[in-house]
C-alpha cells in the first residue's frame, strides 16, 4: 500500500518536472519570436520599377512617396530613347531574410 503512494508521488512529482520543462521549451522560442518580431516591424525596403512607355527599357529604384502602379514620369525620360517612364510595379523586401528562413 505504501509502496503505491511512493509511486504515485513520483508520478505527480515526474509530471511536474515535465510540465516545468515543457513551460520552459515553450517560454523560450516565445522570448526569440518577441525579439524576431520587432525585427521585422523595421521598415522593409520598397523598391519601384520603371518602365519606357515606348520601348524595354526598365530599371529599378527606391520607392518614392506619391509612387503607384501606372504613374507617368514626367521629370524622368528614358536613357535609351529618350520616351517618358512609368511605374511597372511595386514591391518590397524584407531585410531579415535570412533569419526569416532559419525560423520555423
Ligand atoms: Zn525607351
Amino acid at each position: 500500500m505504501s509502496s503505491i503512494y511512493l509511486t504515485q508521488i513520483d508520478f505527480g512529482t515526474l509530471l511536474l518536472l515535465i510540465l516545468i520543462i515543457m513551460l520552459v521549451i515553450s517560454l523560450l522560442p516565445n522570448l526569440l519570436k518577441g525579439e524576431e518580431k520587432e525585427k521585422r516591424q523595421q521598415p522593409t525596403k520598397i523598391y519601384s520599377v520603371l518602365s519606357c512607355l515606348e520601348c524595354d527599357y526598365s530599371e529599378t529604384r527606391e520607392f518614392v512617396p506619391g509612387d503607384y502602379v501606372g504613374k507617368i514620369l514626367e521629370n524622368r525620360k528614358c536613357p535609351k530613347c529618350d520616351s517618358l517612364m512609368y511605374v511597372k510595379a511595386i514591391y518590397a523586401v524584407y531585410e531579415e531574410k535570412t533569419k526569416e528562413k532559419v525560423r520555423i
